[in-house]
């Protein structure tokens, strides 16, 4: 299985380019928006959407009246090997189509003056509309070349896959031109509006926006000047594609996906071309076949420590007639007869727990009693908060394979960080690992010591950069691409995170753990504190053996500083 970057552009694709247009307004920051024409069966009838279009054959032939980058500058902005200059050429046009705005200069790139050519450019708008005409025979005859340099590259998205008609379409920047004023063609563009981004978004408008559109709008909301929101265009390095999928919501009506929602990875892997949408919500009980081997059942015990409940999977040889499964979940009847139901007439012959927190592993005796399964995990330390009645048959050696099959090996992968006898599981032939608890989806994992360490958590997490990985298949959530840019994420969040320990330790002087965690998870909910106190007590140990903070009788400070508390009137300042 081959890693999922983002996809290339399909060839059934069309191309197209759309012009984000800014202007500073009364109330800051506006864009220039137009409602569509209604066209019954197209999704885009009636959205408001930013100018723009598809490209055309002609737009190659302007290439001779542009003042700014070549196609070569213009490609390699884009990412493309040839052609990314007929996408600028294609924006101007399609802005100067739909909304009357040109973007031209005289051929030594000094202003033209278009109001002397108001006449006979209205004329070759309309040509233009029409098809009668194209960008170059218009330069030529009004001695005009169009002015590229003032585009920025901003986005770039393409239609999800399973759509009828699909759209690669890059979206530019650019300021308003002076002394033109923007007027609907009456075709396409129904209607003009000048609008800030957030009342775009006002619900109140009821203005029908395309997923592509909303994200536009919130990336622009922040900014409330037309030349700063034009400069961060400009100074990005990166433009990676946005590809939205489609999911089923509950009642089977279609939902769209973005890059970043939590289901959006595992539908491009059950559904790569679209045909055949998969529910997007993960319901208790409902057994989900995630490849040829994996099948995942739900848990009934959603919520605040376990996201939508916890995953148990079951992992077998495409051609083999057993089961491994991999973490029981709680001792829950309705979860057991569902992984049972699940695994219908194959056996299931181990039962593997990633670790022993009363969300994982309970479920096994049940599961091995009805099934005769083995039962391999290590065996609780003497903490609370354990299951202290489980009762491995096995406990497996770091880098220990279970062999399923002759296509399907599971490797143990020694993680203890979370819970110090957490044991991830590697899928080796689909480059999936099984985190339990050592990778969540969606939020930090808790390291509550005595047994939870964060020193051991980080190293733990770093030792993953070392395996081939395609997929995590988290104990909460959905399977996660790109398993290293996550740990990579997860690790900089908790040097982050320690920093600010670090920081709050000198800014305040010695104190408590509880005095700490205000300033140290400022970005936390307040009912969420107590659970955050025992983090920063992971954090404050794992600076302890590294020798950044110093604790006596409970109470924290900086190496250097005096264990006695501080007054008010000496805090040393937090740098
Ligand atoms: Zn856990």
């Amino acid at each position: 299985m081959t890693t999922p970057e983002p996809h290339r552009t399909p060839t059934d694709a069309r191309k197209a380019a759309s012009l984000i247009v800014l202007r500073d307004g009364a109330h800051g920051l506006e864009l220039l928006m137009l409602q569509r024409a209604e066209r019954a069966g197209d999704m885009r009838s009636r959205a408001v959407v930013f100018p723009g279009g598809v490209l055309d054959a002609a737009d190659r032939h302007a290439h001779h009246f542009v003042v700014g980058p070549d196609d070569a500058a213009a490609s390699a902005r884009l990412g493309l090997p040839e052609g990314g200059l007929d996408y600028l050429v294609a924006a101007v046009r399609e802005a100067f189509e739909e909304v009357g705005l040109l973007l031209a200069c005289a051929s030594d790139g000094s202003a033209a003056d278009l109001r002397e050519r108001a006449t006979a450019l209205a004329s070759w708008r309309l040509r233009l509309q029409q098809g009668q005409g194209t960008m170059a025979e218009m330069c030529s005859a009004l001695d005009l070349r169009l002015d590229l340099r003032a585009l920025h590259y901003h986005s770039h998205w393409l239609t999800p896959p399973g759509v009828a008609q699909r759209f690669d379409t890059r979206f530019f920047t650019v300021l308003a031109p002076a002394g033109q004023e923007a007027v609907a063609d009456l075709g396409e563009a129904q209607e003009l509006m000048w609008t800030t981004p957030a009342a775009a978004l006002d619900p109140a408008r009821g203005w029908k926006l395309l997923p592509v559109t909303r994200t536009t709008l919130q990336r622009l909301t922040p900014f409330t000047r037309a030349a700063d929101a034009h400069a961060e265009a400009g100074a990005r390095r990166e433009f990676p594609l946005n590809m939205p999928r489609i999911g089923r919501t509950g009642d089977g009506k279609p939902k769209i996906f973005l890059p970043w929602d939590y289901p959006w990875a595992e539908i491009g892997r059950v559904d790569p071309d679209g045909r055949d949408p998969p529910l997007a919500e993960i319901v208790a009980g409902r057994a989900v076949r995630l490849s040829p081997r994996i099948v995942r059942v739900t848990a009934p015990n959603p919520g605040v420590m376990t996201g939508p409940g916890t995953n148990a999977y079951l992992v077998g040889d495409a051609g083999g007639d057993g089961w491994v499964l991999v973490d029981p979940g709680p001792d829950d009847a309705s979860h057991r007869d569902a992984i049972l139901a699940a695994a219908g007439t194959r056996a299931i012959t181990h039962v593997l727990a990633t670790h022993t927190h009363p969300d994982h592993s309970p479920g096994a005796a049940a599961i091995a009693r009805a099934s005769g399964a083995a039962v391999w995990g290590l065996r609780a330390p003497p903490h609370p908060g354990q299951d202290h009645g489980f009762a491995p048959d096995h406990e497996p050696a770091d880098g220990e394979c279970l062999v399923l099959g002759p296509a399907t090996t599971l490797r143990a992968i020694h993680t203890p960080g979370h819970a110090s006898n957490h044991v991830c599981w590697l899928l080796q032939e689909e480059r999936l690992l099984f985190t339990g608890d050592h990778v969540m989806q969606g939020s930090t994992v808790v390291i509550n010591p005595p047994d939870g360490d964060m020193g051991a958590y980080l190293r733990s997490l770093q030792a993953l950069l070392a395996l081939e990985l395609d997929w995590f298949a988290p104990g909460h959530g959905w399977l996660v691409a790109q398993p290293h840019a996550l740990v990579r994420a997860l690790v900089a969040h908790r040097r982050a995170r320690e920093a600010k320990v670090v920081e709050a330790l000198a800014a305040l002087g010695p104190c408590a753990v509880e005095a700490l965690v205000p300033s140290v998870y400022d970005d936390v909910p307040a009912d969420r504190f107590p659970i955050a106190a025992r983090s920063l007590l992971a954090h404050l140990l794992a600076l302890r053996d590294d020798g950044a903070a110093a604790e006596s009788h409970g109470v924290w400070r900086s190496p250097g500083a005096a264990a006695a508390p501080r007054t008010s009137g000496d805090r040393p300042d937090a740098r």
